[in-house]
């Protein structure tokens, strides 16, 4: 004969069976920070050090330059409930303000407490000794281009491990074993690089831009020429002139532009000269599934090697 629970139990036993509660729900994880990152550099230390606590906004796209974002109705909607806010300081993000206050969420103007300002504590390159606005407003107070630093990554990513803990102080712990794992990986990175790529020592390159100069320095590569007069400033036939005559002069064989900076200068000073083009974004890609920095890096100074003719020990 077939039994079932219900005739084993007795009429009370049933009765309690049947109103006692389902399994307690289990308590739901936090909605995760909406963290805005400037350039996807620090989106992609976000990620890194935040995980799953994390949903990251990039502001300028891998194909942008950091001074000549544009407000987008759907950018400044994004902006309205963010959390945080990881950007460079420095002046670089002249756009950021009038966006921030578009949007309504002032709690994230620069200077205020969600507001981080990646550049603090990275030893700044090309200060002026006085600012002066008139020479092209945009690295009024120092080169701003800090993301470029494997070195000052380091310092940025610690920001962003303080930043993510002071917001989530019961998921401090996961956030500093993320950030250990991180810093430790981009430091063995880091020798291993600077190890590797040695020759590229000493070697000159001209720039459209100064946007490269942390990279340059941090591998010892000397920042030639720039091909604007000043920062942001369109290069003038003049300038192209002396700047042809300076690689003429040194030697130089390539030429650094990133992919928003008109071809043509770029193109000229090569002809002239017969160096070669060599376009590099400094923003690293791939960009909507997380970029990795590491790999950026990696590509780069391949990428510049190969360009200057400078021999590589094969990676670990
Ligand atoms: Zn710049």
């Amino acid at each position: 004969m077939r039994t079932n629970m219900k005739t084993l139990l007795t009429p009370a036993a049933w009765l309690l069976a049947a109103l006692a509660p389902a399994a307690a729900p289990q308590a739901a994880p936090p909605a995760p920070l909406k963290v805005l990152a400037t350039v996807p550099a620090y989106a992609a230390l976000a990620r890194e050090v935040g995980g799953p606590l994390v949903e990251v906004t990039t502001l300028c796209r891998p194909g942008q330059d950091i001074h000549a974002v544009t407000a987008t109705p759907s950018l400044v909607e994004r902006l309205r409930d963010a959390d945080l806010l990881l950007y460079t300081g420095l002046d670089a993000e002249g756009w950021l303000d009038p966006m921030l206050r578009a949007s309504g969420n002032l709690a994230l103007l620069p200077g205020g407490p969600r507001a981080i300002a990646m550049s603090d504590g990275v030893p700044l390159r090309d200060v002026p000794h006085q600012v002066d606005r008139s020479q092209g407003d945009v690295h009024a107070q120092g080169n701003p281009h800090v993301w470029t630093d494997p070195l000052a990554l380091r310092t940025m990513a610690a920001h962003v491990k303080d930043a993510l803990a002071a917001e989530r102080p019961d998921q401090a712990a996961g956030i500093a074993a993320r950030h250990a794992a991180f810093h430790r990986e981009l430091t063995e990175a880091l020798v291993g690089w600077l190890t590797r790529y040695k020759g590229l020592q000493g070697q000159r390159v001209v720039v459209h831009h100064r946007s490269w100069s942390y990279l340059l320095g941090r591998f010892g590569l000397v920042e030639a020429e720039a091909l604007e007069p000043k920062p942001r400033v369109a290069p003038t036939a003049s300038h192209l002139d002396a700047v042809v005559q300076a690689m003429r002069r040194d030697g130089v064989q390539v030429v650094l532009r990133e992919p928003w900076q008109s071809p043509d200068a770029a193109e000229h000073v090569a002809r002239e000269t017969g160096a070669r083009v060599l376009e590099l974004s400094t923003h690293p890609e791939p960009f909507e599934d997380g970029a990795d920095l590491l790999a950026h890096v990696e590509r780069t100074l391949a990428a510049l090697a190969q360009a200057l003719g400078v021999d590589v020990p094969a990676g670990p």
